[in-house]
């Protein structure tokens, strides 16, 4: 059994994009704005900060608290989208209940929406066209490609549907040729499914939601369920499946570190197509 360290991928992707950042011409910048006080995402987006400044990418962070007026917000993110040296754009999730996170998010310039939410990004991934995959997916499939497994004519089962992870997942599985299936709450009898799956991902949020009894012998297992509990971090997936499966996503330092790489990959990437006619003629010059 292989556990698949995504910690040390996410290092080395952090690695090859510090030395790439050498010789661009300006900084890349990502741009996030939180809304409210929420614990975890002052721990995530303190993760980003660090991240951003490791491989050399700029943050802006833009906090408003829960009483400000939607339109101010609206008005900032139309900002941030005119504004050249800005290259991502992120809403960081959740945000009060008040406030219509969907119309938010859908005034990011979709070539800046580098966490891939917005109406136009989740089409252009329906369509296969898309360049800024959502940062969780986009990590499971470097963890596939890392470890060189090879999705075509698998079973692919995944548990959870959200826009978040489950549904570009979907859609990412069928683009390598997988057979997927998506198992959500109303499914009846989960493990019948779980039971097939040569390659399961689990992205749930309920503690040991799957055991040993659960899954097939030698397949692959994703956990990406974050559970805290009494100052520790659970998955959805019990780690007695270790002694059945061929490969699986540790939780701590699985999954998780990987969404951070892939926000920066993304922005790395929303720059380079901003500045694609640029970096062309700067590589010309080199050769030169
Ligand atoms: P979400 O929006 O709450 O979606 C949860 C999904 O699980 C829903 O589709 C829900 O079905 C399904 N579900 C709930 N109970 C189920 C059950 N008993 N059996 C089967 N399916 C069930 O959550 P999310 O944003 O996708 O996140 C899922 C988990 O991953 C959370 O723990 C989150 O913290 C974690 N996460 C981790 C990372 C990371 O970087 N490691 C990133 C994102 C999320 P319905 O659609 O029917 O409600």
């Amino acid at each position: 059994m292989i556990k698949m360290d995504g910690k040390n991928l996410s290092l080395k992707i952090k690695e090859d994009l510090k030395s790439d950042l050498y010789s661009y011409f300006q900084t890349p910048i990502l741009a996030v704005v939180t809304v409210g006080d929420d614990e975890a995402s002052k721990v995530y987006v303190n993760n980003k900060k660090k991240a951003c400044e490791f491989v050399g990418i700029s943050m802006m962070h833009f906090n408003y608290d829960e009483n400000a007026d939607e339109a101010e917000i609206i008005n900032k993110i139309k900002e941030l989208n005119e504004d050249k040296t800005v290259n991502g754009i992120i809403l960081q999730l959740p945000i009060p209940k008040k406030f219509n996170s969907r119309k938010i998010l859908n005034t990011i310039d979709p070539n800046k929406d580098v966490d891939g939410l917005t109406d136009i990004s989740m089409g252009r991934l329906m369509s296969g066209n898309s360049s800024l995959i959502p940062c969780t997916p986009k990590g499971i499939l470097e963890i596939f490609d890392y470890y060189k497994i090879d999705l075509e004519g698998k079973n692919v089962v995944i548990v959870g549907r959200s826009d978040l992870v489950g549904k570009p997942l979907i859609l990412e599985c069928l683009k390598r040729n997988a057979t997927v299936t998506a198992c959500h709450s109303h499914t009846k009898n989960l493990e019948e499914y779980t039971k097939n799956a040569d390659v399961l991902i689990v992205a749930v949020g309920k503690k040991h939601l799957i055991d040993k009894d659960m899954v097939k012998e030698g397949s692959v297992i994703i956990d990406v369920g974050i559970t805290r509990e009494n100052g520790k971090i659970y998955g959805d997936v019990n780690p007695n499946v270790e002694e059945k499966c061929s490969y699986v996503t540790p939780v701590p330092g699985g999954v998780g570190p990987m969404t951070v790489s892939m926000l920066l990959k993304n922005t790395v990437t929303a720059y380079k197509m901003m500045n694609e006619e640029t970096l062309e003629d700067n590589k010309k010059l080199e050769l030169k």
